[in-house]
């Protein structure tokens, strides 16, 4: 099919009644989202070009003052943010008159200020109801609860739940709430409880309050709140979801409801019309209008302005919500349609979509456009949606995983019970972390949310993106064992190519010269990961892959996907003659490199010299914190060096290590330390994902979490590199070679062999098999550990800091080992060889660029 066929054979609900082709509109209005597909609008729809312009505009030929003073600055913007106030309500379709509105930051403070007063409201605070589906900012409310809660498990329970409403005669205040729409499978939730409960209610004498929480449902739906006698009480909602900005919240009161809110107890600013500041406790709240007795401090006046632009493009652009909601819902039961017809060579199903029984796609009523699932391989097991992951990450696909802040819902899914999640939360499952899949179970799932502007493109990137990785076509091959398939291959001769060090954790490589010995460790190769650069704010270790630099430029920005790899470009080296640790930054050989000199000695806490900034030399540098925990460098020039470079506030900081103790006369650390320094390393190793978390086969139901006491070092074979490339250039369009240099893989050991006999041939991923190696004249004996878990930090060039989506697209469909991708082993050298020698013979336990590597498997 061409593409204009594609066209004419999409449904009339396709952008119907949107001022152009959706097409044309995501050119015109949404250019960051060319070179992505964006399916996560229900964690925020992207802003249009226009909203952005006419704000811009507004401010620039507007002066709006604080809306507290009564200047004429100060009255244009209490007139604004009374028009966008009405104006907001009649988008709701909520009469100004039965209605309120009081501008919150976002959904959730909405919820807290509900909370808040009910609790106040009463001497006995209140009781609360609260539906399964709901998000973690609604369960959140019953921690507040003085008189109890209950949470609602499904349907049924909620509707016995209203109708025992009537029964109970506490007087003390109520309040049932639940979503519009589930943020996990969209499912859009019955309307008529809010008239239920009413209707309930009034015949036990009432105080008994409805909050919808309707964050989720506005992105996509019309939200109708008329006619009052059966909209919520109170409804909650944040415009980023909708508009995609600004940054603001509302919370809707139904007047008739408002008595509640009345009881809060807390005043400030604008909110009061007199408090007597000492003496008697005296204060008169404003008795105007809800809102103003319930909107603290300064408004947020200029996005409420805002408001006025998104509410015109959004209009201009899309003409209603109706509209939204159609477009959505076709492209949503396509998504679903799709996936679940997906299937793998052996008919086994690749997915599994998580969808309510109480609703259907293609439905607007009872559906919205989001769709929960997981995938599955050819045998039925779960793919680590951690895998699934990194993968989009390189693909530029942008989807949200994890248990998506509904804590409810994935877990009824799921099938997770309480109990389980308890025990799994004390063995150390945390939500967002990379502990996938449990006892054969998942503990997430994948979520695909599409928006206004979502387009066929899009959903045919998902598909091509599940049918090229997960689609299993074929059987699997099973690998042939490279000894066995030719018995005529001699024995290889293996050999050290090159030895790196990473002084500074996620920065370059220091390259050991050729014909120098370099000296072994329990914890690695000398002087390797001594150091790293802490975020100032926050102190956790930068790494390569996670943090965005505000230096880069918008084109890089969008080359390297969002990464931070500039890291690859701090360029340090140990000089150990002069004592001195020298860190250059910048392009090799750019006219604009710049460099820091640090002292390896550990008492020594001066700064050795900067090149940009001679008269400076001899700066004292303090070196602080925990004794136990990192050693920051407080030195203004240290900091300033790294953060100009990398455009992020951050600074030097090094591990106390037994490196650290040769250079000093400190006492040895207590073992605590070393087992906390390797921990930390084994959870940071730059390219990798800890390798040291088993992950429980489908019959153990135990989590096993064993933090290796010795800090690996990470052995690469040239011969898989070599492998790799092949595949790549086999695979790769033409003229588009994407092959990699080995340093992607960062490893502190490149091992190759040396073919010396005619029809020698290389042994790819014969590491795989190694039990031990013994390197050198010594035969130094080195353990082999687990197999390195890669992720899309490999993509990253280590010269240049550019991120292409090589090798990780193919070590992912070639090397998935138990549904982690892998490349490279850890090893650590032998307990006895440190154990026995290495205080008698200097020099024993070392390593040498050209030595010999004895593999044994
Ligand atoms: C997004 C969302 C929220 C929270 O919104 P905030 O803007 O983070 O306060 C609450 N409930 C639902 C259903 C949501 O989708």
């Amino acid at each position: 099919m061409t593409k204009s066929d594609v066209k004419e054979s999409l449904p009339m609900e396709y952008c119907r009644g949107y001022s152009a082709d959706v097409d044309v509109i995501r050119r015109e209005e949404y250019p960051l989202l060319d070179g992505t597909t964006y399916l996560d609008h229900a964690g925020t729809t992207p802003y249009a070009k226009s909203t952005v312009e006419g704000f811009s505009r507004d401010l620039l030929s507007n002066l709006f003052g604080n809306p507290h003073s009564m200047s004429l600055s100060s009255q244009l913007s209490t007139q604004r943010t009374d028009d966008v106030r009405v104006r907001v309500l009649q988008f709701f379709n909520a009469d100004p008159n039965e209605f309120d509105l009081v501008f919150v930051a976002n959904a959730t403070a909405g919820i807290k200020l509900v909370a808040e007063s009910m609790r106040d409201s009463d001497h006995r605070g209140f009781w609360y109801g609260y539906h399964n589906d709901a998000h973690t900012s609604i369960v959140g409310v019953r921690e507040l609860a003085g008189m109890g809660y209950s949470c609602f498990q499904n349907d049924e329970e909620m509707e016995i739940g209203i109708s025992e409403l009537s029964s109970n005669q506490s007087k003390a205040p109520r309040l049932i709430a639940y979503p519009a729409q589930s943020n996990m499978n969209g499912r859009r939730l019955p309307r008529r409880w809010c008239e239920q409960v009413r209707h309930m209610a009034n015949k036990s004498g009432g105080n008994v309050f409805t909050l919808l929480d309707a964050a989720s449902l506005v992105s996509t739906a019309p939200l109708d709140l008329g006619p009052s006698s059966s909209a919520p009480d109170f409804t909650v909602l944040s415009f980023y979801k909708i508009f995609g900005f600004p940054d603001l919240g509302a919370l809707i009161v139904r007047k008739s409801a408002a008595r509640v809110l009345e009881g809060r107890k807390y005043f400030g600013g604008g909110t009061v019309d007199m408090v007597v500041a000492a003496g008697a406790q005296w204060h008169a709240k404003k008795e105007t209008s809800i809102h103003e007795r319930l909107e603290d401090g300064t408004l947020p006046f200029h996005s409420i302005v805002a408001l006025d632009s998104a509410l015109d493009t959004h209009q201009r652009l899309y003409g209603s919500m109706s509209n939204i909601s159609a477009h959505t819902a076709f492209l949503a039961k396509e998504v679903y349609d799709r996936l679940s017809s997906l299937a793998h060579f052996n008919e086994t199903k690749v997915c599994k979509v998580y969808q309510s029984n109480s609703s259907s796609y293609g439905n607007v009523q009872t559906q919205g456009p989001i769709i929960a699932f997981n995938l599955c391989n050819s045998r039925g097991e779960w793919i680590p949606k951690t895998e699934v992951e990194k993968l989009a990450t390189v693909q530029n696909l942008q989807i949200r995983t994890g248990s998506v802040c509904n804590p409810g819902g994935t877990s009824l899914s799921l099938g997770w019970t309480g109990p389980e999640l308890r025990n799994h939360y004390s063995t150390g499952l945390r939500c967002g972390d990379s502990h996938d899949v449990l006892g054969g179970r998942p503990t997430g799932i994948l979520r695909v949310s599409v928006g206004a502007m979502t387009n066929m493109r899009d959903i045919d990137s998902l598909f091509s993106f599940i049918e090229e990785f997960y689609v299993e076509k074929i059987p699997p091959i099973v690998c042939l064992d490279p000894i066995g398939a030719n018995a005529e291959v001699v024995a290889p001769h293996f050999y050290v190519e090159s030895l790196a060090v990473f002084p500074i954790k996620s920065c370059g490589a220091f390259k050991i010269p050729k014909g120098k010995r370099w000296e072994v460790k329990s914890e690695g190769l000398a002087w390797d990961r001594e150091w790293c650069l802490i975020h100032q704010g926050t102190s956790a270790a930068l790494n390569q892959k996670r943090f965005v630099s505000h230096a880069m430029s918008q084109a890089e920005l969008h080359t390297n996907c969002n990464r931070y790899p500039r890291m690859c470009l701090i360029r340090p080296s140990i000089d150990i003659e002069k004592g001195v640790l020298r860190i250059t930054c910048g392009a090799i050989a750019a006219p604009d490199q710049v460099s820091l000199e640090i002292s390896l000695d550990w008492e020594d806490t001066s700064l050795v010299s900067t090149s940009f900034c001679p008269s400076s030399t001899k700066r004292p540098t303090t070196v602080c914190g925990d004794p136990v925990a990192l050693h920051a460098y407080t030195s203004p020039v240290v900091s300033a060096f790294f953060s100009d470079f990398l455009g992020v506030p951050c600074t030097l900081a090094r591990f106390p290590t037994q490196t650290a103790i040769r250079y000093s006369r400190q006492p040895r650390t207590t073992s605590a330390t070393s087992t906390w320094k390797s921990r930390f390393r084994s959870l940071l190793m730059p390219g990798s994902f800890p390798s040291d978390f088993s992950y429980p086969s489908r019959e153990d139901n135990q989590v096993k979490i064993a933090l290796s006491n010795d800090s690996p070092i990470l052995v690469v074979s040239r011969s898989s590199v070599n492998r790799l490339n092949e595949t790549i250039k086999a695979n790769s369009k033409l003229g588009s070679s994407k092959t990699v240099a080995a340093d992607v893989f960062r490893g502190n050991i490149v091992v190759a062999e040396r073919l010396v006999h005619r029809g020698d041939v290389e042994q790819p991923y014969a590491e795989d098999k190694w039990s031990s190696l013994r390197i050198g004249p010594n035969q130094l004996r080195f353990d082999a550990l687990d197999a390195c878990q890669r992720c899309q930090m490999v993509c990253i060039d280590q010269f240049t800091g550019a991120r292409r989506d090589e090798p990780f697209s193919t070590l992912a469909k070639t090397r998935n080992i138990n549904g982690k991708v892998s490349f490279g082993r850890y090893a650590t050298i032998s307990s006895d060889e440190r154990d026995g020698h290495d205080t008698e013979k200097p020099g024993h336990c070392t390593v040498m660029v050209g030595d010999v590597v004895v593999p044994f498997s």
